[in-house]
């Protein structure tokens, strides 16, 4: 549980999941941003403005799953690593998940590293399928791996 050891614990994502029709339609994000902090970058870098923070800039963010299209512009903005991408029409039992990279080396398009739960527990070896690293991202990678579909909601880190 996330106040507990700093994990979240699966009945606390629960309300931050896409339902299973937005699933159906492609990449969407997903925000773990579950406590009461001062920060809002998120905000202003969805271009179609579907993160919204109701009470201000201390409030936890609030993802319209309709208007998200999935294009990943608020994953790099976010500070606390809180927000990825997933896409469960990938392939057949495969899905994506796209997430912040800050290490060295950052990894290649195709090479194999391994996927990590959110314990940092090595969950197995899985396919670097994307990596966007221009300057504006300034030093925070997006990385998109290749997952089993039934891990989309567990892998949340690698190791390169
Ligand atoms: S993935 Fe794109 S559309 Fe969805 S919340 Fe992030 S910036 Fe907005
Ligand atoms: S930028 Fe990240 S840490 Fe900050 S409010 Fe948004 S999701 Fe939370």
């Amino acid at each position: 549980m996330l106040k507990n050891d700093g994990i979240i614990a699966p009945e606390e994502l629960a309300p931050v999941l896409p339902p299973p029709a937005r699933l159906e339609k492609g990449p969407v994000a997903i925000i773990e941003c579950l406590q009461d902090i001062p920060c809002d970058p998120c905000v202003s870098a969805c271009p179609t403005r579907a993160i919204k923070m109701k009470e201000g800039i201390t409030d936890k963010p609030q993802l319209d799953f309709d208007a998200c299209t999935g294009c990943g512009l608020c994953i790099p903005k976010c500070p606390g690593l809180a927000i990825f991408v997933i896409n469960m029409k990938h392939a057949a039992g495969k899905a994506t998940v796209s997430m912040s990279y800050e290490l060295l080396p950052v990894p290649e398009k195709d090479q194999e590293v391994t996927a990590l739960d959110r314990a940092g527990k090595a969950v197995g070896k899985v396919r670097v399928v994307r990596v966007i690293n221009p300057p504006a991202y300034d030093r925070t990678a997006v990385v998109t791996i290749e997952v089993p579909a039934d891990q989309v909601n567990n892998i949340r880190a690698i190791r390169v």
